[in-house]
Formats: structure tokens, sequence, C-alpha cells
């Protein structure tokens, strides 16, 4: 077995990185403060070619692979959360298109997606479900060429940033998670407009927002798959959003670790440095450890999904794994700082309140760990 990354990735990894370092992070607690979409950051992450990395050439993509994917997420989540989920959450909407779209549909929206002259947005979640996806309430009733779409999403991420939406709505009302569909809407959809703009604790410069649907009349060659397939559709693409949103677990984390560790080199106590002390050389431990451990999960999910192999359990592990070692990471470094550490005036408390998104968003760590749980429990039997 090799753990080293081809030069390839490697390359991929230091030419993000520089990105981020740049043009990202020291713009991150601006971001935070604006509550808004740094627009030009995304069209110069545009310009780098960032969102086609897992896509074939053929749509325009770089064809690198999921690993490459989540190096990305990881490198940029270093630099600002927010950034790295508004690529996670159009590649969550970009992936669907790409693994269920017809060719048609490819050709259509692919290019724009692909190269990030556009950007997407994927919505399952409603005010009245979460969790429990198969109980959306949004439906589509077939009236000849077109569906007329009625409901409401909540939470979703590049709303209204967005010009290419995935929705998940019940075409079939009796038939549960099998009842559902999904389409692809566009921005100016008659009857589909954007809701409230939520005001979040953290990942701010990430827009989320309501999207309202109202009589909305989708032409029928916009479902996406089959019909009573958007449930399947859903979980596909929540796979690979889990194993992104473990990558950035990852990145968040090492910022926090990063940042704790240059000040523990730094602050005096009691004759010399904090890093001196042996309770905070075993908080970075724990933090160096974490990070290490959720970086493998994550990595390993990505190439199952790579050499084509199932990776459900996989993915939800790197999420569940990666979100807790980010959470887990950011309070011991906030405590490193000290008071400090609970002022604006260092970034810690915005990274902790960025981590605690993961342990919610793409499947909150409470349902993977069922996930998780009923898959090794039948492996078991
Ligand atoms: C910033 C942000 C961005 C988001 N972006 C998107 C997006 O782009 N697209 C999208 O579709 N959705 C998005 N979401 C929604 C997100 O996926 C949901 O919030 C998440 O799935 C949890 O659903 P819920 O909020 O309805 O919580 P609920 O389902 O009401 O659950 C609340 C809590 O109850 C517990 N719980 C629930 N079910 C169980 C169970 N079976 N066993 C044990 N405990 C349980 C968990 O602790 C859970 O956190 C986003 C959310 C946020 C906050």
């Amino acid at each position: 077995m090799d753990f080293r990354l081809s030069e390839e990735l490697e390359l991929w990894r230091k030419t993000v990185r520089e990105f981020t370092e740049k043009e990202v992070a020291p713009y991150d607690a601006e971001m935070d403060r604006a509550n808004d979409l740094p627009w030009d950051i995304v069209r110069k992450m545009s310009e780098s070619g960032f969102f086609g990395v897992p896509f074939p050439e053929e749509y325009g993509g770089a064809g690198m692979g999921s690993l490459a994917a989540v190096i990305t997420i990881e490198e940029l989540a270093r630099g600002s959360a927010s950034v790295a989920l508004t690529l996670d959450a159009h590649w969550l909407a970009t992936d669907p298109i790409f693994m269920f779209g017809t060719e048609e549909q490819k050709k259509k929206y692919l290019p724009d997606l692909v190269s990030g002259k556009k950007l997407a947005a994927f919505a399952l979640t409603e005010p009245v479900a979460g969790s429990d996806a198969a109980g959306i309430m949004s439906t589509a009733v077939r009236d000849g060429d077109y569906w007329i779409l009625n409901g409401t999403k909540a939470f979703i991420t590049n709303g209204g940033a967005a010009e290419t939406y995935v929705i998940a709505v019940k075409t079939d009302k009796t038939k549960g998670a099998r009842g559902i569909s999904t389409f692809i809407v566009e921005k100016g959809t008659p009857g589909f407009s954007i809701g409230k703009k939520e005001d979040k604790m953290g990942c701010r410069g990430s827009v989320t927002t309501e999207l309202i649907l109202d009589n909305c009349r989708v032409p029928a060659e916009n479902m996406l798959g089959k019909e009573g397939e958007g449930f399947k559709v859903a979980m596909v693409a929540l796979d690979f959003g889990r194993v992104c949103v473990g990558a950035m677990g990852v990145g968040c984390a090492t910022a926090a670790m990063e940042a704790a560790g240059r000040y523990a080199n730094q602050r005096q106590a009691f004759g010399g440095p904090l890093a001196k002390l042996q309770a905070v050389q075993f908080k970075i431990a724990d933090m160096a450890m974490g990070i290490e451990a959720a970086r493998l999960l994550t990595y390993r999910a990505a190439w199952l999904r790579d050499a084509g192999q199932r990776y459900t359990t996989e993915a939800a592990m790197a999420k569940v794994f990666g979100a807790e070692v980010a959470m887990s990471t950011c309070k011991d470094a906030i405590q490193i700082f000290g008071g400090y550490g609970y002022t604006r005036d260092y970034p810690v408390e915005r990274y902790l309140r960025d981590a605690k998104l993961l342990e919610i968003g793409e499947g909150a760590s409470e349902v993977l760990r069922m996930v998780i749980g009923m898959n090794t429990l039948k492996e078991l039997a």
C-alpha cells in the first residue's frame, strides 16, 4: 500500500494552497462580516479551473477525479470554510446532472457549470423535512409537456446566486421515497423565486436561502433521472457531498491547529511559551492525530469512488469524523488562545462557528451514525 499522492496531485494541492493563501484566506473575516457570497473569489476560482476538477474533459472538466476534488475542498477550507462550501454545494448539484442527466441535459448544462461560469444549487431540504428526506411535501403534477412544481425548499446553499437548481419534489405522494423525482430548474423560470436569506452562525461567506415554487412550470425534458428516482439521485449526490464535507472538516481543523500552534509558540506564561506546557502539547497532539485520521478516511472514500466501488458507509464515516475533529480542534484552539480566542481579533472563534455546520448539513451526525451502524451490522450478520 502506497500512501503517497501522485506528483500531479501534490502539484495540484500546491496550486490550490497558493491560491487560497493569496486570494481566499485574507478575505475570510471580511466575508464573515459581510454575510454575502464573494463573487470576485468565485470568478477567480472559475478562471483557475477549480469548478471542473472532478468532471471529464469531454464536458470541459479537468478529469482529475474525486481525490483531487477533496484536496481542492480541503485546501480551500483551510482558508475559508465558506468558499469551500460554495464549491461543495455547486458540485452537489452538478454531479447528479453528470451522473443521471440525458446527453441533451449534459450538453446543455454541464459546460457552464463545469467551467464555473454559472453556479448551481441542490435543493432537497424543506421547512418540514431535513433528516427525514422522504417526508418532503413539495409536489410536481404533470401538465402536458410540463410539470407544475409547488412547495418551499429551506436552507439551500447558493440559493439566489445559482443559475441552475436541482430540486427534489414528490411526483407521487403515495409512494414515500419512491415517489420523489428531481428536476433541473433554471433561475427565471415563471413561478420560481428566492425566499428568505438566512442570517447564519457561521459559513457566512456562503449564501443560504429558501426557494419558493409557486405553480412553477418546468418542461418535462428537465426531469433529472427517471420518474420516482429522485431519492436515489439525492443519495448518490450526497455520498460525494459527504466526502467533500469530511474534507472541509480536515481543512477547517488544520487552520485552527496552525493558528493555535503559532500562538502557543509565541505566548509567554510561567516563564516560557505555552508550547512548553504538557497540557497544551496534549491538545495539539489530539488535533494532529484527529486531522491525520480524518484525512485518511476522506481520501479513502474518494479513492473508493474513483475506483468505482460502493462507498456510502465510508463517505458517512469521513463526514462524521471530519466534522467532529473540526469541532473538537476548533474548541481546543480557542482554549489555547485563552481570552483572546473568545474575541473576534483572532480567527479561531470564526472557525468554530464555521465547523458547527459540518455536523448538521448533508446529514446530521446522528443520522449518519445510523447509516454506518446499519451497514456495519449488515456485514456482521
Ligand atoms: C448552512 C446550511 C446549508 C445547507 N445547505 C443545504 C443545501 O444546499 N441543500 C439542501 O437540500 N439542504 C441544505 N441544508 C439542510 C441540511 O441538510 C439539514 O439542515 C440537515 O439535513 C438536517 O435537517 P433539519 O435541519 O431539518 O433537522 P431535523 O431533521 O429536524 O433534525 C434535527 C436534529 O435532530 C436529530 N435527529 C434527526 N433525525 C434523527 C434520527 N433519525 N436519529 C437521531 N437523531 C436525529 C439530529 O441531531 C438533527 O440535527 C443546509 C443546512 C444548513 C444549516
